[in-house]
């Protein structure tokens, strides 16, 4: 039976909410969302009214089907609203929640971040999320404002701001063609911030030139024209990376250090739902809402082509589960080539993120993942341990016991 027919409200809905679409203080030149902005050349502001965001909390709160809701504010750099959209968020979220536990996220450059913004961050027990690619001259590299200037020591002092105030906070850093080739460097790095919950994200584009001016392409695009983005990452150094921070992690820092990539496989290994989607069955489970109430299929697919509707003329849940989310949803699996299907890794893998599956497999197949060689030697790689750690869990025993086995 189909899996998406008898279940479609199983999950909750979620949705990513962009404050000011695509709008920020810095033009990171890897940055996936900035030229989203040019989907709307007619609309002045990119800001989202009160108006909007009432109507949203309203609608977001109203279609939950669990106790605990989960609201993430995303960019763009969210912190160009001010503290006061976020106060009136809270006040919305109080007025239409019904008593249920609201969760707040937000996902930050961290450039903006003062004692005021900490203060509040604190008082409503925000989790932050901070981009930050590692140690200066790794962070450097990319992450710049327009002028080109270096953005590095405005972040350490915004996440030295969020630890003064005891803000919960958590790392995303993008691995890319630059500092691809020092993961223990980047490691020792996010352990000396004593940051225990980092994200390690590969960067991987294809850019040409389309009429509106927007360079990036979905996997379907397929032309002679297209061509890798310089900063992406390349794949069997990406596999290498993983595996040298992996032998680091393993040997002193299970339980203590989160690497989001490492928990996902093991929660494969044991047949758990992953953290983090590159790595689940299905797509499709968190929508982004865009300024001016536009849906979106998922925050890599902010395509006209992905657009399910808008909050003004259609409900979240009409959107979150029509048949063409729940088809977005479904392809992950059901795009999958021959080689991932007979792959041995296909239960740890899943076939990555749909967006970077755009080669062709050795018989010609299209669909497969960009990032696969990597992929296959990281699984490989840690195959010993996992299933080590899996043994560890089924037996009831924590699964840092892998730090007693001889390393
Ligand atoms: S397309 Fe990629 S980023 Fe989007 S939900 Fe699927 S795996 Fe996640
Ligand atoms: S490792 Fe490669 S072949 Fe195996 S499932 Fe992943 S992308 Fe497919």
């Amino acid at each position: 039976m189909n899996n998406s027919f008898i279940a479609p409200f199983a999950r909750p809905v979620y949705v990513m909410v962009k404050p000011v679409g695509s709008v920020c203080n810095l033009a990171c030149d890897y940055c996936y969302y900035l030229e989203k902005g040019r989907l709307y050349p007619d609309i002045k502001n990119h800001i989202m009214s009160e108006q909007l965001l009432e109507k949203f909390v309203r609608e977001y709160l109203a279609c939950q089907t669990v106790p605990q809701v989960l609201f993430t504010w995303h960019g763009g750099e969210p912190l160009m609203r001010p503290i006061s959209f976020y106060r009136k968020a809270l006040e919305l979220q109080k007025k239409y929640g019904g008593g249920r536990q609201i969760d707040n996220c937000i996902q930050t450059n961290g450039t903006l971040l003062t004692d005021e913004w900490c203060r509040f961050f604190k008082e409503n027990n925000f989790l932050v999320g901070i981009s930050i690619d590692g140690p200066q001259e790794f962070h450097d590299e990319y992450r710049r404002n327009r002028q080109g200037l270096p953005s590095y020591f405005k972040v350490r002092k915004g996440i030295d701001l969020l630890k003064k105030h005891g803000v919960e906070y958590n790392a995303m850093a993008v691995v890319n063609d630059y500092n691809v080739d020092y993961p223990l460097e980047f490691y020792h790095f996010f352990k000396e911030m004593d940051c225990r919950y980092i994200q390690f994200a590969p960067i991987v584009e294809r850019v040409a030139l389309h009429h509106d001016g927007t360079h990036l392409t979905t996997p379907e695009e397929q032309d002679a024209a297209i061509r890798l983005a310089p900063f992406s990452v390349d794949s069997e150094k990406w596999g290498a990376f993983l595996c040298a921070l992996f032998d680091e992690w393993v040997k002193e820092d299970v339980g203590t250090y989160f690497v989001q990539l490492f928990d996902a496989t093991l929660a494969n290994w044991v047949g758990e739902e992953p953290g983090v989607c590159t790595m689940a069955q299905r797509c499709g489970h968190a929508g982004v809402m865009e300024f001016n109430g536009d849906l979106y299929a998922c925050d890599h697919y902010v395509f006209p082509e992905y657009k399910l509707g808008n909050i003004h003329t259609h409900s979240l849940t009409e959107m979150m589960y029509s048949p063409r989310q729940i088809a977005f949803g479904d392809n992950k699996q059901a795009t999958l080539p021959g080689e991932c299907r007979a792959c041995d890794y296909l239960f740890a893998c899943n076939g990555e993120c749909p967006k970077n599956r755009f080669l062709h497999t050795a018989a010609g197949e299209p669909g497969l993942n960009y990032l696969c060689k990597g992929y296959k030697k990281f699984f490989a790689h840690v195959a010993p341990y996992m299933d080590f750690m899996k043994r560890e869990i089924l037996a009831g025993r924590p699964p840092a016991n892998v730090m007693l086995i001889d390393n």
